[in-house]
Parts: C-alpha cells; structure tokens; sequence
C-alpha cells in the first residue's frame, strides 16, 4: 500500500428515520440554551415544527436564507440571533441555510445542530462560502464545520424529483473528485464508492417512488459518505470548472454539477485507471461517465450547458480561468481538449 494522509473532521451524526425527536437532546448536549432555527422562506413550516419541538430551548424562526449567503442576510440574522438571547444554531435545509448556519458560527463561535434535507453536503465541510456586493469569497476554518448533524429520511420525502437528481449529482461529483485527487487515501475511497454506489442505485428508485423510505435512506446515506469526501478529500478538474462556471457565468450550483460530471471524468479516464475500476464497480457499469450522464437524461433534467443559459462563445473564456489559476489535476490540462469537453457539455452529447 502507498503511504497517505488522512484527516478525519470531527462531527456527531444522527442518521435515521424519525431521528428528529433526537433534536432536544442534541442539543443539550451541546450546551445551547436557546438555539435560533433557521430556513429558507420555502421551509419555514418545518423551521417551525422544529422550534415547536424544542419549545423553551428555541429562540424563534429566521427564514431569510438564501442562494450564496449573502452577507446582508447574514447580518440580518445576526441581529435576530442577539435580540432572541440564542446561544446556538439549527439549521434546517438544504446548502444555502446551512451556509447562514455557518456564517453565524463564523462570526461568533456558536455550535450548529445541522438537520440536511437536500445532498448538496455542506454540513461535513469545514467551507464558507460568502457573496458581498456580488463578489463571493470561500475560505476554510473548523470554526464553521457543524458539531452535531441529524440526518432524518423524512424530511428528504419531499424534496422534488429533478432536483433529487440534480442534488444526487452534485454529491456523487465530490465522491467521484475524491477517489482522484491529491489528497486521495484508501479510507475516503471506501466511502467514495459506497457513497456513489448507494447514490446512484437509490436516484433510479427514487424517480419511480419519490417518497420510497428505503431509497431516500440509501440517498441519503449516499450523500453523508460524499459529503464526507467533500470535507476531507480533495477535489480537481471538475470542481474548478463548476465553480469558473458557477462564479463567472452564474449557472445554477447542481445543475451545473450535472451536467459537467460525465464530461470531466471522461476527461480524466485514462488517468485514473484505479478510481475508474472503482467507479465501475459502483455504478454498475463498464462506462461510467456515459452511466451517470444517463441518470440525468432519464430523468429529464439538463444534460447541456446550453439548457442552463451558457452561451457558447464563453466556452473559450471558461477555459482561459481555468487555466489562470488551475486546480491538481491528474491529467495534464490541455488547452484544445478542455474546449472540446465543454463543447460536449455545451450541446449534450453522451461522452463514452
Ligand atoms: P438550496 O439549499 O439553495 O435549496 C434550494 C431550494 O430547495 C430552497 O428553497 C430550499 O428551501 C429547498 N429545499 C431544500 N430541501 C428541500 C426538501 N427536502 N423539500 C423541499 N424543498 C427543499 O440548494 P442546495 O443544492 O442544497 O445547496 C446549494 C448551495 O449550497 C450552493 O450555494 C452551494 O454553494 C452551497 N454548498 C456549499 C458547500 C460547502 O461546503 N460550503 C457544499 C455544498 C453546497
């Protein structure tokens, strides 16, 4: 075996069905007396379920959160955090409420219960990301990373098909990046591979039967091993171009892991002959960027840059950031077939 390094992050997980009647307990122990809950405007009901469950233990409802944290939203919650006397956080949501989680932890140290209801994976990561005068910076503190997450199938039960698939995607893409990146190690890439196993199987079952518990338990069990692989792992070619496409051409966060999956590790096949044996194994397939760019087209959602308002004479430009300030990679980046791969991307051709 070759020598590596692994860094494990610490976090408590609840995982299971149900396992929402945990939350009073969780956080006592965490020592929080009154934890401010937060969600979107979309999730407030269930913000409020969650405050009506710790009844003296909750300091209210804020349900401004929103795409890229913004730092004025953030500073709204800060206020509302200090005028409830709240001494900790629970988050319940998807990537952006608990990125507001993890601003407020950032600013001032308060411990995070973390309920995720999508597969984005924010809640294992040590990552911030932040929009000020539409200007968005990332950094990477522990101040940030969530002490306790509960994972509780039921509140993945409604969380819409496409963007089951789409948010399914974005999590097998940290997995997949993990198993090839500079900081690689046996133990992520058991994870990695159960995590895109579990995933992949469990996004077809889910498209037949939304609220299947055993699917959406296998999703959602899926997306904790890649979510682990996000916080611990690295990532390289596909990430850096989600996040030129994201920061430079606005396109939507998964969909756009959707769509560039298949193309980027595609990209890097012939590089990664181990991470493909793995990536066989996981998906079940002898062809596994051309098996997860057919889960996307099964289910309808876009397989094309085109679909989610690229225009293609951006494709050279996306590849010049690329190139500024590139990501490791285990192929070499190559001017012409790094256009070519967007190409593809751009008009939603099956790679092989
Ligand atoms: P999101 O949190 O923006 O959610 C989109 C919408 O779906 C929201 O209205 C939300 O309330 C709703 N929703 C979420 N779960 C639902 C459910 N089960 N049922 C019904 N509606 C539901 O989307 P996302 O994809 O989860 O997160 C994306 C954001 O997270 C991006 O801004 C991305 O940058 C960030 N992110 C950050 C990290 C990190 O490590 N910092 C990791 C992954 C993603």
């Amino acid at each position: 075996m070759n020598s590596f390094t692994y860094t494990g992050l610490p976090a408590r997980v609840v995982f299971g069905v149900g396992t929402t009647a945990a939350l009073p307990d969780e956080v006592g122990a965490l020592g929080i007396k009154k934890a401010l809950v937060l969600t979107t405007t979309h999730q407030k009901a269930e913000g409020e379920a969650l405050a009506e469950i710790l009844g003296n233990a909750s300091a209210g409802v804020f349900s401004e959160a929103a795409m890229h944290t913004p730092v004025e939203v953030t500073e709204r919650a800060m206020a509302a955090f200090k005028t409830a006397g709240a001494d900790g956080i629970v988050s319940i949501g998807g990537g952006s409420t608990i990125g507001l989680g993890k601003a407020i932890a950032l600013r001032n140290d308060a411990p995070q219960v973390v309920l995720p209801t999508s597969y984005a994976g924010s809640e294992m990561t040590p990552i911030i990301g932040q929009t000020e005068a539409g200007k968005k910076t990332t950094q990477r503190t522990l101040k940030v990373l969530p002490e306790t997450v509960i994972y509780d199938v039921n509140f993945t039960l409604t969380l819409p098909p496409k963007m089951t698939v789409t948010s399914g995607m974005n999590a097998i893409a940290h997995a997949v990046e993990a198993l090839y990146a500079q900081e690689a190690n046996p133990v992520l890439s058991l994870m990695a591979e159960d995590g895109i196993a579990k995933m992949t199987s469990a996004l077809a079952r889910v498209q037949e039967a939304p609220a299947d518990i055993d699917a959406r338990s296998d999703a959602l069990y899926g997306a904790w091993l890649c979510a682990v692989c996000l916080g611990s792992g690295g990532v390289a070619l596909h990430h850096k171009l989600c996040h030129v496409l994201g920061g430079s051409f606005d396109l939507p966060h998964a969909e756009t892991h959707t769509v560039i999956l298949p193309h980027a590790l595609a990209y890097n096949a012939p590089a990664i002959p181990r991470a493909m044996e793995a990536l066989r194994r996981a998906t079940e397939s002898d062809k596994p960027a051309a098996a997860l760019f057919q889960i996307a087209q099964s289910a309808g959602v876009p397989t094309s840059l085109e679909e989610l308002g690229m225009p293609q004479d951006g494709i050279a430009r996306a590849v010049d950031i690329t190139l500024e300030n590139p990501y490791f990679n285990p192929r070499a980046l190559e001017r012409d077939a790094l256009v070519t791969l967007l190409e593809n991307a751009w008009h939603g051709h099956e790679p092989a």
